[in-house]
């Protein structure tokens, strides 16, 4: 649990963190594929949905609902929200991935359908050239008081 990034970065990265409750955060993603990339997790170290208190577990859905329509206010951008599959869990902290975009689920999925298939991330060139200050500024342009 100490090595967990997520853990890390709610303690460390506090620059990234948009909105904060007693139980959940969401934050900047380090590693941002599209623009406001965001993650919304658990404050607590939390390794399977089924083991989310009844607390945490409201906390997570209405910061969920929060963010995403803060997004769309803020940004007009639609904001999916993702979960990663067994297979590509990178890290054992759960969490929402919410990916803005001019996109709805339908369009990602059928993107996905017609994209050629490659291997796992094959290099960092695929996530975007952002700097600390450019997501503290990101950040900074999204926070605001949830729930
Ligand atoms: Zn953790």
């Amino acid at each position: 649990m100490t090595d967990c990034a997520l853990c890390k970065a709610a303690k460390e990265d506090s620059y990234r963190i948009i909105c904060k409750d007693e139980y959940s955060y969401a934050m900047i993603k380090r590693d941002l594929q599209v623009k406001y990339h965001i993650l919304i997790s658990p404050i607590r170290h939390v390794e399977d949905f089924k083991d989310l208190t009844a607390e945490e577990s409201l906390s997570l859905h209405k910061m969920l609902s929060s963010v995403r329509k803060h997004i769309f206010d803020v940004t007009g951008l639609s904001a999916v929200a993702l979960l990663n599959g067994f297979k590509h869990i990178s890290q054992d902290h759960i969490h929402y991935q919410i990916a803005p975009g001019e996109f709805g689920v339908w369009n990602l999925l059928q993107a996905w359908l017609d994209a050629d298939p490659k291997p796992e991330w094959e290099s960092w060139e695929q996530y975007l050239d952002l700097s600390k200050e450019d997501k503290a500024k990101m950040a900074e342009e999204l926070k605001f008081k949830c729930q």
